[in-house]
C-alpha cells in the first residue's frame, strides 16, 4: 500500500532468460549465465514486488539451513533466477549505475569486492569472464558492441534509455558468480531472521545481545534508487531501479518497516510469508491443518 504510493511510477523493467546454466571458468569459479539457446523476456519485477521479496528470502533461508544439500541450494537459486533474472550485481555495487561514462568505478562498501575503486574495464571483466564485450570510445561517447545476435540488438534498442551498464547486464554473455548470488540471498535472509528474533525475544535479551542484533542490522544498507521527473499529466517522480538487487533490497526494507503486513516464518513449513493478520502463524490453511495433524499424532504416540 505504502509502497504503491511511494513507487507509483518506476522505470524498473528487467530482463530474464528462459534458461540459465552453471558455467565454470578456467580458475574453477562457478558462474550463472543465460543458457546458449535461452529466449529473452522483458518484464516488470515490481508488478508483484512483495512476492519477489518473499521468494528471495526463502531462497536465502534454504541457503542458510544446515539441512539443505548442495542440490537444494542450487535448485533454490536457479528457481529464483529463472523467475526474475540475474540480480544485476554489476550495477548494485557502484556509486552510480552510469559508470560506463568514466574510466574508473567507485564501489560502495559491499560484501564481494574489497577495493574502493578500480578501472572500469577491470570491473566489467568480473561480470564477463567468458566473453568480454567490445567497448568503443568515440570522443566522450562510450558504446559496446552487441555480439551478432538479432535478439541482442533488438534488446539493446528497446532498453536504450537505460544506463549502458544496465544494458550490458541484459546481454547473453553477462554472468554472476554463483557464490556471490548465494551470499546475497543469505544476507537478506540473515537480516530478516535477525529482525524477527530481535522483536520476538526482545524481553528475554540482555543489552549486550540486543547490541549485537542492532549491529547486525546496521550492516544492512545500500544505495537508494535514483529518480527523475517526467512531465506527464503533472510533474511526476519516476524511480529508476537500475539493479534487481537494489529493487529487492528497497522493497524488502519497506516490508520490514511496515507494521500492518509483517513478514513471518510459518510455524509448520518454516517458509517466509506475509501475514494478513498480526496473529497469523501459518502461511496457509494447509500448513495449519498439517501442523495440527502432526501435533495430535505426536500426542497419541505419547499416550500409547
Ligand atoms: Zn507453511
Amino acid at each position: 500500500m505504502i509502497m504503491e504510493n511511494i513507487f507509483k511510477r518506476t522505470s524498473s523493467h528487467w530482463v530474464k532468460y528462459s534458461d540459465y546454466d552453471l558455467v565454470q571458468s578456467d580458475d574453477g569459479t562457478l558462474y550463472v549465465m543465460p543458457a546458449d539457446n535461452a529466449t529473452v523476456k522483458i518484464f516488470d519485477p515490481l508488478e508483484n514486488s512483495e512476492q519477489m521479496v518473499i521468494d528471495a528470502l526463502n531462497v536465502g533461508l534454504t541457503c542458510m539451513s544446515k539441512n539443505s544439500t548442495d542440490e537444494d541450494i542450487a535448485g533454490a537459486v536457479f528457481g529464483f533466477v529463472s523467475e526474475y533474472g540475474l540480480l544485476g550485481l554489476m550495477t548494485s555495487l557502484t556509486t552510480t549505475p552510469k559508470f560506463m561514462d568514466y574510466d574508473a568505478v567507485y564501489l560502495i562498501k559491499n560484501q564481494f569486492i574489497k577495493e574502493e575503486a578500480m578501472s572500469t574495464e577491470d570491473y566489467i571483466e568480473i561480470f564477463f569472464p567468458f566473453d568480454m564485450p567490445e567497448i568503443a570510445k568515440n570522443n566522450d561517447a562510450v558504446s559496446f558492441n552487441v555480439s551478432g545476435n538479432n535478439d541482442m540488438m533488438a534488446l539493446a534498442m528497446t532498453m536504450s534509455n537505460r544506463p549502458m551498464a544496465v544494458n550490458m547486464e541484459f546481454q547473453r554473455s553477462y554472468a554472476e558468480r554463483y557464490d556471490w548470488l548465494v551470499k546475497q540471498f543469505k544476507d537478506w535472509a540473515f537480516t530478516f531472521v535477525t529482525s524477527t528474533l530481535y522483536y520476538k525475544d526482545y524481553d528475554k535479551l540482555d543489552e549486550t545481545t540486543k547490541d549485537v542484533y542492532r549491529q547486525a542490522m546496521a550492516c544492512f544498507d545500500g544505495i537508494s534508487p535514483s529518480y527523475h521527473i517526467e512531465l506527464l499529466d503533472k510533474p511526476t517522480i519516476v524511480w529508476d531501479f537500475q539493479s534487481l538487487a537494489l529493487a529487492i533490497q528497497m522493497m524488502f526494507s519497506l516490508m520490514l518497516a511496515n507494521e500492518q503486513n509483517p513478514l513471518k516464518i510459518c510455524k509448520h513449513c518454516n517458509k517466509v510469508f506475509k501475514a494478513n493478520r498480526p496473529k497469523a502463524v501459518f502461511c496457509s490453511p494447509q500448513c495449519k491443518n498439517r501442523y495440527n495433524v502432526y501435533k495430535s499424532r505426536a500426542k497419541n504416540k505419547d499416550h500409547e
